[in-house]
């Protein structure tokens, strides 16, 4: 399958599709981040250290597939890292944490902001950016996401420890989530001066799934909204990342000042846009493993279809994109499939109007 090109530049699609007008095809975003590399050869491993292989497989993405999106992510583990997580890094799959960098609250008295010139894969990461954006930050944006405050936390102290710790030991919880929103929003702020680059927030704990929504309004939300507040200082707007379900905090999401939600497909795309798609803008909702890894190329054309249907006219604009990351072992033929599908039927997308190439589809 070839790839249908398109006449814009992505960031001459972004400029005008925020400006209300008319663009060549819906923003359309994969999610691929740390789980490409193997497609083009490479060893996980190989990728997490050198700034050479971020720079190729990169680059090799924007030539193959020519998605709007552009740069490494932070992922849910670099910041952690930095901060003295132990992490294992094995060949053929993502990296995971062997020892969390806090053993006990008390390890709190002695911790420091982490210095991203020097600091875990900062710097390699920095480098690739450097030179990405050297070569095609003329006719592309670059950014980057990150775990979030309440995420980074959980990981930094273990999941469990963290998570107890939030009806045992209140007070400690919230000088941590302090600590850790300082962590991101120092850190984003160093490498926006360096880079020019915006961050979004992934906060995966952040679902019905894990925590009540007691938990979520004691001591997710404060955290989100004031990293949120901190970071627009800087980059202006600050998107939201959260996988599983989140119905029942749809509302403090919306106002917590967070410019887009990215949703989970495991959530309602139409439901969400009817109830605050004057808020917020949307992204994802396509399954990544069902519909992007597994799917035949009519069964991700006809999910693009059901998506845009739902949000394409969103008020506030929707970006097409997987409901999480993009799968490791997505074939390139699924991710043409993918981009050619949001081509045909997001052509002709405008803020709050259903594009053009969704005429007779409804
Ligand atoms: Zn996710």
């Amino acid at each position: 399958m070839e790839l249908i090109r398109t006449e814009m530049t992505p960031l001459e699609r972004a400029k005008a599709y925020a400006a209300g007008e008319e663009v060549d095809r819906i923003p359309t975003t994969l999610s691929e981040g740390e789980t490409i590399p193997p497609l083009y050869g490479y060893k996980m491993h190989d990728y997490y250290f050198s700034a050479d292989v971020m720079v190729d497989v990169e680059s090799r993405m924007i030539e193959d597939f020519d998605s709007d999106n552009a740069g490494m992510g932070l992922g849910l583990r670099t910041m952690v890292e930095a901060l003295g997580t132990e992490l294992a890094y094995p060949d053929n799959s993502v990296s995971y944490i062997v020892k969390p960098g806090m053993q006990d609250f008390s390890d709190l008295d002695h911790m420091e902001l982490p210095d991203v010139r020097k600091d875990g894969r900062f710097p390699i990461i920095t480098e690739a950016f450097r030179r990405l954006i050297d070569q095609y930050g003329d006719v592309r944006g670059f950014g980057s996401g990150l775990a979030g405050p309440f995420t980074t936390a959980a990981e930094l102290i273990g999941t469990e420890k963290f998570l107890i710790a939030t009806v045992k030991n209140k007070e400690e919880v919230h000088r941590l989530l302090q600590f850790t929103t300082d962590c991101i929003v120092q850190c984003c702020r160093d490498l926006n001066e360096m880079l020019g680059i915006k961050f979004m927030l992934s906060e995966p704990m952040g679902a019905k799934n894990l925590i009540s929504k007691r938990q979520f309004k004691e001591f997710f939300l404060p955290y989100l909204e004031q990293a949120v507040r901190r970071m627009n200082e800087f980059q202006g707007s600050t998107g939201l990342h959260i996988c599983g379900q989140t119905r029942d905090r749809w509302q403090e999401i919306a106002d917590s000042g967070v410019s887009s939600f990215w949703m989970d497909n495991c959530e309602s795309l139409k439901d969400f846009r009817d109830q605050f798609g004057g808020q917020v803008a949307l992204t994802g909702n396509i399954s990544p493993v069902d519909i992007l890894k597994n799917g035949a190329p009519e069964e991700i054309e006809t999910e693009i279809i059901r998506a845009i249907g739902e949000a394409g006219d969103n008020p506030m604009g929707y970006t097409l994109c997987p409901g999480c990351t993009t799968p490791m072992g997505t074939t390139k033929e699924n991710m043409i499939a993918f981009m050619n599908a949001a081509a045909v039927y997001g052509k002709g997308a405008r803020k709050g109007v259903m594009p053009k190439g969704m005429a007779g589809r409804l």
